[in-house]
């Protein structure tokens, strides 16, 4: 049977292959972006966090005495529905990114809280305390899209502007 340890590490490395795939999907819309710069400039600030996200999660698996140098980078750990919307290049793809990149967080958030509880399990509070502050980054990021999709439709629907 697998302890809370090995549950621990083996989502820790989905953690990291979802982190890593956050940040490409993150450049990727940024790179879209143009008539929208407060979603520019905060999309800039968390692929930041994003960054020092990933490496905390790796720093994690370390303290954890896990092998890291194989790590997934691409979609493996994520959902189909993530997979279908990080390709979507539509005329209203400032709406549609928004829209997933809040779903997207709430999967972070979902995911964190995992963390916590199985870092808590295995007896790894540090490793929790670390999760749980990853896990306020990502809802602060998701509480941002959703106080500020209003605006962006507007936006889109009064200038048409797609980027
Ligand atoms: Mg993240
Ligand atoms: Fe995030």
């Amino acid at each position: 049977m697998n302890t809370a340890r090995d549950h621990l590490i083996d989502w820790l490395r989905d953690a990291y292959a979802m982190e890593i795939q956050a940040e490409k999907m993150m450049q990727n819309m940024h790179g879209r972006l143009r008539q929208y710069p407060a979603l520019a400039t905060r999309l800039e600030q968390h692929i930041a966090e994003t960054k020092s996200q990933a490496e905390q999660v790796k720093q994690c698996l370390h303290q954890l005495g896990a092998d890291t140098s194989a790590l997934k980078t691409g979609l493996a750990a994520l959902t189909g529905f993530a997979q279908a919307m990080s390709g979507a290049i539509a005329e209203d793809e400032v709406v549609k990114g928004g829209v997933f990149s809040h779903a997207f967080e709430q999967f972070e958030v979902a995911n964190y809280t995992v963390l916590v509880a199985a870092a808590t399990a295995a007896g790894e509070p540090g490793i929790a305390a670390t999760m749980d502050a990853i896990r306020r980054e990502e809802e602060a990021m998701a509480g941002w899209l959703r106080d500020n999709l209003e605006a962006i439709v507007q936006q889109y629907l009064l200038t048409g502007e797609k980027r």
